[in-house]
């Protein structure tokens, strides 16, 4: 007999997966708790589990011209803020 528990595939996934019965909560941000660790109740059977959040920063390149430079920094100067709030916004919600 299988262990159902063992079944349920809670690493790395996109949201938080319930480990008790594998339930997704799709609004893992929501959740209490620091940066990288926290504990919650889960929505569907209402045990409670911990969880780690992992935030990837991720690149994209592309190609440009000379001409172009000047604007790029600027808009990746611009992105660069973005992305810092954006990373604020998980710092915010401990
Ligand atoms: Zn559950």
């Amino acid at each position: 007999m299988k262990n159902i528990i063992q079944d349920i595939d809670t690493k790395y996934q996109n949201n938080l997966i319930c480990p008790h019965c594998g339930y997704e909560d799709k609004e893992p941000y929501e959740v209490t708790g620091d940066e990288e660790n926290g504990n919650t109740e889960c929505g569907n059977c209402g045990k409670y589990y911990q969880f780690t959040r992992y935030i990837n920063i991720s690149y994209s390149t592309f190609k440009t011209t000379l001409r172009e430079i000047n604007q790029e920094e600027k808009e990746s100067e611009k992105r660069k803020e973005e992305s810092i709030k954006y990373l604020n916004k998980f710092k915010n919600k401990t």
